[in-house]
């Protein structure tokens, strides 16, 4: 089954109107418990031939194939969990709603979900900066290592 992300901002923006913020960590939860089955699947699949780094980089790859955009980790290190990981074009951010915080809780709970499966640790990203509030990139950041998560001006995944 192929589900446009369009439908995610659609189902967003009516959970939005009933569940108020509360929406944003379901999506978040959601992104997360696929992540971690697809990352388990890669693993399998794998069979021990590439290490969980090298596992990483090879969903992050296929994830332009299946149209969740082209993400860049040339700025994350997967063996300390720091850094950023950005977005120019994931398709998330491209849904109408008016949004004062960052949009993409499906996709951070998804990378959250593959690194703590591939780390073997609880890994949650926050998503720093968002297209759909202007910035050029999508930004997300494990939390602890984001300053903005430490002054509450997050977007309220209060995983
Ligand atoms: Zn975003």
């Amino acid at each position: 089954m192929i589900i446009p992300a369009s439908v995610f901002g659609a189902i967003e923006a009516a959970g939005e109107r009933i569940l108020g913020r509360g929406m944003s960590s379901i999506l978040h939860m959601a992104g997360d418990r696929l992540g971690r089955e697809v990352a388990k699947a890669t693993v399998e699949f794998m069979e021990g031939s590439l290490p969980p780094n090298a596992i990483f980089e090879f969903l992050i790859d296929g994830g332009t194939m299946r149209g969740f955009g082209h993400y860049d980790v040339s700025a994350f290190d997967f063996e300390a969990s720091s850094g950023v990981i950005r977005s120019v074009d994931q398709p998330f951010p491209d849904d109408p709603i008016p949004r004062k915080d960052p949009g993409c809780h499906f996709a951070a709970g998804f990378w959250s979900g593959v690194i703590s499966s591939l780390r073997g640790n609880e890994v949650v990203l926050d998503e720093l900066a968002c297209r759909s509030r202007g910035a050029p990139v999508c930004e997300f950041a494990p939390r602890g290592q984001n300053p903005l998560v430490s002054r509450g001006k997050t977007d309220g995944n209060d995983r």
